[in-house]
């Protein structure tokens, strides 16, 4: 290797950045190998960290991300420079976004040539171009500084909100050499990288004065609460309290959606009903309107728990804003909390019910038709049987039709089991998702992935079957982009704008590389064939046959779509 130094009393910068990896606990890498950093991953594995190598960065950047979340250690995603690292940069401003724990290790070209931009292979201004998408960015210049940037970029990723840090190796500080004693001086073994941050009592009592006063409380729990790990202390508060709850898409399962105060059977009437809520690890964005009406009263109150103090009054005004880890926030509120100080109005849980029931069963009929050929609904129907015996499996969903729907069907009874698109609504995060779930956790996992969402890194499945991991990828295949039925306007010969291939073969993808291919037609053949995939524990792909004509344009979010005035043909 030609990592290798001379003599025993140097070393150099690929065996700092491993050492100091592991000195942090850090024991697994998703990156793609190539110009300046082949060696680094070539010596991380020898070192005992496990490499997981891609196809594309964007899937290795997000597989990083979703064991950062599902660990509270930030994933590490190593890329080569400027293409490379460009690649991975989506990936990176969706981990910031999410609030997902991850560092980007990216090799970079010569300085001296980037700064006069006199024309150096993959020549990019790598840190400056990650700022805006970064918690921070870093750029380590010399290899004793490998230690202490390290231990910046973990503490960046885990500390207060987490997010994506970028940290900067060119070559040049990779091959540099060290004596091995200075170098082993030089690595910081970061001490508590995630500081309890505790909530000002007064501000706790202020929460619990308005929570006391309210008739119709709604508790929201997001993916920051699902982050936190915090799970029995959270469950505990909302039963003692009796508020009804309604989770956020990958909060689903923090409480089990059976569990008799969820109200996500009864969202949009919960929302514009309450008059005090309090959000736990969510934001006010637009997955919740911006707490703005005609979706929430215009004169409830809001409580809110979040570790970011700028996140009070983003959208609307907070009247108890607790500032702390949400650990420590949800414990102290259980600590003052006094019996019988907080109490829903039974006329207000009795109404809930009421809608709930209504939706419930009305959702049983959709599930229950059994349409030729099979729509969302009655594909997901069959998903959510199968899945209903096997809580511990991860359930990774992107698509619009295929999110959407996928989010109201199917129930979750363990925390953060759910992973999907998110806070930026992002598509292509599948497959990463999926094969990081798998790796972080060695559990079973099953991807939901709507075709057009499965295409951005379907070549993933290679990675899946070349590592042997236990994922189900279910291809929602309705031949396009939310329908398969688009038209050319122009009478043209080829496709209309959203139309995707009907007739693709995806399983025979996954035949390609060994794995197993399944097609489904029916609800009862895709539950066996979901079934018998994930007895086998082996990679498969179902293709699932959908009517082309079932989807909605934009999913749920057709408002946000303007159009034009080309006639809509659906
Ligand atoms: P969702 O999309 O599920 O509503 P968001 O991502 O909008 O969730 O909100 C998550 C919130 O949780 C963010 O504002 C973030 O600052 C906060 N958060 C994340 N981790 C913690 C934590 N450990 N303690 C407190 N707040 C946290
Ligand atoms: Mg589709």
């Amino acid at each position: 290797m030609a990592n290798e130094t001379n003599s025993p009393s140097m070393t150099n910068g690929f065996h700092l950045v491993v050492d100091a990896l592991k000195l942090n606990g850090l024991d697994t890498i998703y990156g793609v190998a190539g110009i300046p950093v082949t060696d680094l991953a070539r010596l991380a594995q020898a070192k005992g960290i496990r490499y997981i190598g891609f196809q594309h960065e964007q899937s290795a950047g997000n597989a990083a991300a979703i064991a950062g979340y599902l660990t509270q250690k930030p994933g590490i995603c190593l890329t080569v420079s400027a293409p490379g690292f460009l690649n991975a940069m989506v990936a990176l401003a969706n981990a910031t976004t999410n609030g997902f724990p991850m560092i980007q290790i990216s090799g970079s070209s010569d300085r001296a040539i980037v700064d006069l931009q006199q024309g150096d292979y993959e020549e990019l201004d790598q840190m400056n171009a990650a700022k805006p998408y970064a918690r921070a960015a870093y750029r380590v210049n010399r290899p004793e500084d490998i230690g202490i940037g390290l231990a910046r970029a973990i503490r960046a990723a885990v500390s207060g909100r987490p997010g994506g840090v970028y940290l900067d190796l060119p070559a040049s500080v990779l091959g540099a050499t060290l004596d091995a004693e200075t170098g082993a001086r030089s690595l910081v073994r970061v001490v508590d990288p995630t500081p309890r941050q505790l909530p000002a009592p007064e501000s706790v009592r202020r929460a619990l004065e308005v929570l006391a006063k309210a008739e119709r409380p709604l508790i929201i729990l997001g993916k920051g609460a699902a982050y936190a790990q915090a799970d029995a202390d959270i469950r505990a508060f909302v039963e003692e309290t009796g508020i009804p709850f309604l989770p956020m898409s990958m909060a689903k399962g923090l409480l089990p959606d059976d569990h008799p105060q969820s109200t996500a059977a009864a969202r949009s009437y919960a929302l514009a009903q309450a008059d005090v809520v309090m959000l736990i690890g969510a934001r006010l964005n637009w997955l919740l309107g911006h707490g703005k009406s005609p979706q929430w009263s215009p004169t409830a109150q809001f409580v809110q728990l979040d570790i970011a103090p700028t996140e009070m009054d983003s959208n609307r005004a907070i009247a108890a804003p607790v500032v702390g880890d949400i650990a420590s926030s949800v414990s102290a509120l259980r600590a003052m909390l006094t019996p019988g100080q907080i109490r829903p109005r039974s006329a207000w849980r009795d109404e809930l019910a009421q809608r709930k029931q209504h939706n419930i069963e009305r959702m049983a009929t959709h599930l229950a038709a059994n349409p030729d050929p099979m729509d969302f609904y009655s594909a997901l129907g069959a998903i959510k049987g199968v899945l209903a015996d096997q809580p511990e499996v991860y359930l990774v969903n992107e698509g619009a039709n295929t999110l959407d729907i996928a989010r109201n069907v199917i129930d979750m009874r363990m925390p953060r089991k759910r992973l999907d698109s998110g806070t930026w609504g992002v598509m292509g995060i599948g497959m990463g998702y999926a094969i990081g779930a798998a790796v972080a956790s060695g559990k079973p996992v099953v991807a939901i992935e709507g075709d057009s969402a499965f295409g951005f890194n379907g070549m993933e499945i290679e990675t899946i079957c070349r590592y042997h991991l236990p994922i189900v990828t279910v291809v929602f295949n309705n031949g396009g982009i939310y329908r398969g039925d688009d038209v050319n306007r122009s009478g043209g010969a080829d496709p209309g704008p959203t139309v995707l291939m009907k007739q693709a073969r995806y399983e025979m993808l996954i035949e390609a590389f060994g794995g197993v291919g399944y097609c489904a037609v029916d609800p009862h053949g895709l539950a066996k064939a979901l079934t018998d995939a994930l007895a086998s524990g082996k990679p498969a792909l179902l293709n699932c046959a959908i009517d082309p004509t079932a989807g909605t344009e934009s999913g749920h979010i057709g408002n946000l779509n303007p159009q034009s005035s080309v006639a809509q043909k659906n």
